[in-house]
């Protein structure tokens, strides 16, 4: 069965006239790690959007079709089942931090879960790790480059464990060789722990290897 699945889905932003997704058929298995590329506009991020449950709940608008995670509507499944499935990066870290230490905000989001302190720590260590970002833990998010920012975000992410893994240009603000780090990171994240990703790149070169699927996302 397809862990997400989506039907007949055309969505309008509230007050378009052009809907961003029109009549869009997909089915992911899970454990694929796919790719989505397409022109600036196409609707990739709205995409991603709705994996992750956003539209239509936070950004409203019109909406039609259906979205299944691993055979639930997604407009059934509570917030906090969603939030511990799917894991969305943004393409603009900065509109995700709530916290101002790298810390704080690695951990927010296994706070609100409520998980036992030592197991949050645990989870906060292994991710930092993963993500050199060690050093960085008592640190300022406001004094952070943009390509740590971007590296924090995907570790408040990963530290949830998502069954689905959701990242919008993830690497944009990196060097290419941290850029590359990630994106095999990701894949092994993939490989080992069986984690479905759906990532947007625009850098082909850094993914393409990656991916065991690329989707095209046209107008
Ligand atoms: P991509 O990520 O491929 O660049 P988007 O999904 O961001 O494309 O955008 C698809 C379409 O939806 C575009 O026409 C864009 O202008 C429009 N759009 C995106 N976000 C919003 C929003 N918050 N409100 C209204 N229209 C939006
Ligand atoms: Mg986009």
């Amino acid at each position: 069965m397809a862990l997400v699945k989506i039907e007949n889905l055309t969505y309008y932003y509230p007050g378009t006239e052009k809907p961003a997704l029109d009549r869009i058929n997909l089915s992911i298995p899970e454990g694929q790690f796919v790719l989505v590329i397409g022109g600036s506009g196409s609707g990739k991020s709205s995409l991603l959007r709705v994996i992750a449950g956003l539209i239509p709940g936070f950004y409203g608008g019109k909406y039609g079709g259906r979205v299944y995670l691993d055979g639930t509507e997604l407009r059934e499944l509570d917030k906090r089942s969603l939030v511990q499935k799917v894991g969305i990066v943004f393409q603009d870290p900065e509109a995700q931090m709530v916290m101002t230490g790298v810390e704080q905000e690695i951990a927010f989001g296994l706070e609100n879960l409520g998980l036992p302190p030592k197991l949050m720590r645990r989870r906060v260590m292994e991710v930092t790790e993963a993500l050199s970002l060690t050093g960085s833990l008592s640190r300022f998010i406001p004094e952070l480059s943009g390509g740590e920012k971007q590296k924090v975000a995907l570790a408040s992410v990963l530290a949830m464990q998502p069954e689905v893994l959701l990242l919008d240009e993830p690497t944009s603000q990196l060097d290419p060789v941290a850029g590359e780090e990630i994106l095999t990171m990701v894949r092994r994240l993939n490989e080992e722990n069986d984690i479905t990703v759906v990532l947007i790149e625009q850098r082909l070169e850094r993914c393409f290897h990656l991916a065991d699927r690329v989707l095209v996302m046209d107008e």
